[in-house]
């Protein structure tokens, strides 16, 4: 199988690096070779490749900032990854794409489901929903994965914005009244592979569609960053805060460019029984993320 990645130096772009690989024949671009802000010029290069899977990593990922950067941040999720799709439909190619907890409301009681209906809260939020919906109208035959509090030991994100910020202050407030599920950007890659594997079996093309794919689970913002401190300080992390200084917050009480759903809970149980995979806990791989940054002297 050719693969080609995109935004391979992003979180689950990292690792998804190491987790296609031995699929075959791998092609990984970043921003350099692939400029999702001139979405035409993807075309040449898939042209070029004629890949069997497309994998896009790439995304605008800073969800304040694309309150006042909407046009780039609809050239890198909607517009960019409406060529991919025009390109893949043409050559009869595999789309993988990413997509977030965000394009809904929060509004829901329980775990969204794929059939809900979207209604976006950010710029953010209705870009990626803009890409997903430029996707399923291309015709091209695609996974679409929502997933929901992305974290990898490279890159930026909340848990270790926390070990950051634990290091320094002796009090921390966390937002107590938005739930979803930390995802890590190893399991999605991991779980990426193993769909692009069975796509490949018979009864593969049957498989195109959008999926929830979020680890098992769920907490606040506030019982993550008390999961995190409590496995750092088991590592030995020496912090200013631990988890008893954590503070329970509602949300309103932070104010943010960008609206967040309440609850980003993500039923992913139609992924499970398509691919036959089982997702587990989220602090599964947060304590991986803990104890890697820890091994790494990064605690
Ligand atoms: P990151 O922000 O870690 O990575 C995004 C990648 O996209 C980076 O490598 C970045 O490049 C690249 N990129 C940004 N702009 C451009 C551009 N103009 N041209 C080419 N590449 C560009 O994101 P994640 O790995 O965390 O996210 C992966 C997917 O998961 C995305 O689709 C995201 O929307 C989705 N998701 C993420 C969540 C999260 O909490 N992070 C939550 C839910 C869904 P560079 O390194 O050069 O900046």
């Amino acid at each position: 199988m050719k693969i080609l990645l995109l935004g391979k130096d992003g979180q689950l772009g990292w690792e998804l690096q190491r987790s296609l690989a031995p699929l075959g024949e791998l092609h990984a671009f970043g921003r350099d070779g692939a400029d999702f802000a001139d979405p035409e010029s993807l075309r040449a290069l898939v042209r070029r490749l004629a890949p069997d899977a497309i994998v896009n990593a790439a995304a605008y990922t800073a969800v304040d900032k694309a309150e006042t950067d909407e046009a780039l941040a609809r050239s890198v999720n909607a517009l960019a990854p409406s060529v991919l799709a025009e390109e893949a439909a043409a050559i009869g190619a595999w789309l993988v794409h990413y997509s977030t907890d965000y394009v809904f409301d929060g509004s829901k009681a329980g775990a969204w489901v794929e059939s809900d209906p979207t209604a976006p809260l950010s710029v953010y939020g209705r870009t990626k929903c803009e890409g997903e919906q430029r996707i399923r109208a291309s015709g091209a035959r695609h996974l679409i994965l929502r997933t929901s509090w992305v974290f990898a030991p490279r890159g930026g994100n909340f848990a270790k914005t926390m070990l950051r910020l634990a290091r320094e202050r002796e009090q921390l407030t966390v937002v107590a009244d938005q739930f979803g599920a930390p995802t890590g950007a190893e399991l999605l890659a991991d779980a990426t592979a193993l769909a692009l594997y069975r796509l490949a079996l018979p009864g593969g093309a049957d498989l195109s569609g959008t999926y929830h794919l979020a680890a098992s689970g769920d907490t606040s913002w506030h019982g993550y960053a008390c999961h995190v401190l409590a496995q750092a300080r088991a590592h030995g992390a020496v912090l200013k805060a631990g988890p008893e200084q954590v503070l329970p917050v509602p949300a309103a009480s932070f104010p943010v460019a960008a609206a967040r759903p309440a609850n980003s809970r993500l039923d992913s149980s139609k992924f499970c029984a398509s691919f036959g995979m089982q997702l587990p806990d989220w602090r599964y791989h947060v304590n991986r993320l803990v104890a890697e940054l820890a091994a790494q002297g990064n605690l």
